[in-house]
Parts: C-alpha cells; structure tokens; sequence
C-alpha cells in the first residue's frame, strides 16, 4: 500500500517545487526561529489539551508559559544545528533575515498569545481527541495519513494557528486542509463531524487576540478531496513540479524561500538535467547530499 503524509501533500499544494526538493531528493527543510516559535506553542497546547482531557483543568497558564519557554529553548538549539546543516544552500538574503529575528520578541508574543488563549478560548472547550492519528483509502493501495490537532467533546474539530497578520475574511469552507481533516475525523470516529472551527491565536507583544473561523461543513466532500489527492499522487509520479507562484510573489524571494538557489538552478539547467545532478545513484546522492535528512 501506496501512502502520502498529510503534510507532504499540503506542501505540494502549496509549492510542487518544494515538494520536490524535499520529498523527493530529501534535502534539508529550511530552518525558520518562527516554525520553532509555532511548533513550541503548538507542542504546549498539545500537551495542555492532553492533561486537561485527563483531569478535567490541564495546565494552570503559568506552567504552559513555562513549558513554552523550556520547548522553545530546546527547538532553538535544534534549529542552529539544522541552520549549519542548511548553510551552503541558502542565500545571504534567507540568512539576514534570520539573524535579526530577535528571540526575546518572539518568547514575549508566544507568553502574550498563552495568556490570550488561556483567558479567551480555554475555559470553552473541552478536548475529546488530541493529535489523533487518521489513515484512509484514496483509492486501492493508495493511503492518506495524518492527525487532527484536537476535536472537542461536542464533535467540533479544531485546528489550531499562530499568526502575526489579522486573518480577515478567510473562507474556511473552501479550505482543503479542512475538508480533508472531516474525511479523517469520520475514519477515525465513524461519526461526521458536527463542525470546523479554525482557531488563530492573532500574536502580538501588547495586543495579542483570537480570531475563529466556524463552519459546519466545509464546501468540498470527500468525493472531491479523494480526487484531488489521487490527481496530485499522479501528478507526483510523472514527475510534474511546476513553480505556480506568479514571478513577482514574494515567496518566491531570496530573503522568503530556503531552496532559492534550488530554484535557480532546476529554471536554468531544466528538470531533466537537474534530476541527473541531485537524483542520481544512491551512492552519488550521499556523496553529493552532506546535509541531506529525511523527515
Ligand atoms: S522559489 Fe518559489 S517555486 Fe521555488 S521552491 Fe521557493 S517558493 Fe517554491
């Protein structure tokens, strides 16, 4: 049985190109200070969600602070042995703008966003799941897999994000991480969701606040999820990684995206040539990929 992560496809949804660099030739993720700074705070309300399932309270706001603290401080370290590894492919640009990332701003707006949470979400919601794995079949031998954040106990699933720009009117029901979370909950509970609530936690370091995004349903079924995550698979099998990013986006910059120079070089030399540089022998790619991980 054929499988895809759930993050692997949202990567292709997003970029193919970075789908491609990572999934498929396995070169390092780009390290961020803020995919630390989300993972910290997300792994704080995890383990937040699963004491409160236990004994009815979870952590008191304090001990979430501090565990967000500590976890921050451990993905930091982390991250400086991925930046060493990642180093000879990323740009000046990518580089700058990481070092002035000021990590006392950043430990200010995760303790400023707990307290947010703890005071306007927290004392509404009563977890059932808790990072709850699901795996459903796509078609025969081919398998998504993945975990929902949390569902609470009236059915609601929750998906939960850190930001520092406002979201505005952000259609959820178009939302493919949404639907594809409904068809996972059904596989997981038997049971349709009762509703999909995306929950932002808004950061700022004096006027954090929470925005939430409610539906029922979200407007693709699972007929349609199931297509679309097949189209991609084969997509992906006949080697189709297109940059679908107009030429002026600002993901597509030196200082935004880690793989730049992979970018560079795969619109220069073409795929063809590029895939006989990078994807060659087993032995050529270890020689070739020093820093070469795979997640
Ligand atoms: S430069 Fe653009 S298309 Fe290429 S990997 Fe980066 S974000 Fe994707």
């Amino acid at each position: 049985m054929k499988q895809i992560s759930f993050s692997g496809l949202m990567t292709y949804i997003r970029c193919p190109e970075h789908y491609l660099f990572h999934y498929v030739l396995g070169v390092v993720k780009s390290p961020r200070k803020v995919f630390k700074h989300g993972f910290a705070l997300h792994e704080t309300l995890q383990y937040h969600f699963e004491q409160k399932k236990e004994d009815g309270n979870g952590l008191k706001l304090v001990e979430a602070q501090e565990f967000f603290v500590e976890s921050f401080g451990n993905a930091l370290e982390e991250y400086k042995q991925e930046l060493e590894q990642a180093r000879p492919f990323l740009t000046r640009e990518y580089l700058s703008k990481e070092r002035n990332i000021k990590v006392g701003d950043m430990i200010d707006t995760g303790l400023q966003g707990l307290e947010t949470y703890f005071k306007r979400l927290n004392p509404y919601i009563e977890p059932d799941l808790v990072e709850a794995s699901f795996a459903f079949a796509v078609r025969p031998n081919l398998e998504l897999v993945g975990r929902i954040d949390m569902t609470d106990t009236k059915g609601v699933i929750h998906e939960l994000k850190t930001t520092r720009v406002t979201p505005n009117t952000q259609d959820v029901r178009t939302d493919p991480q949404l639907a594809i979370y409904q068809v996972g909950y059904q596989s997981i509970t038997g049971q349709a969701s009762r509703g999909i609530s995306k929950d932002f936690i808004v950061l700022s370091k004096n006027n954090s606040k929470i925005v939430r995004f409610r539906v029922v349903r979200p407007f693709i079924d699972k007929k349609t999820v199931l297509r679309n995550v097949a189209t991609i698979m084969d997509a992906i099998q006949r080697n189709i990684f297109y940059c679908l990013h107009p030429a002026d986006s600002w993901i597509c910059s030196k200082e935004w995206c880690g793989y730049y120079k992979f970018h560079q070089e795969l619109k220069r030399i073409g795929f063809p040539a590029f895939m006989a540089k990078y994807a060659g022998s087993p032995r050529k790619q270890t020689r070739r990929w020093r820093y070469k991980t795979r997640s």
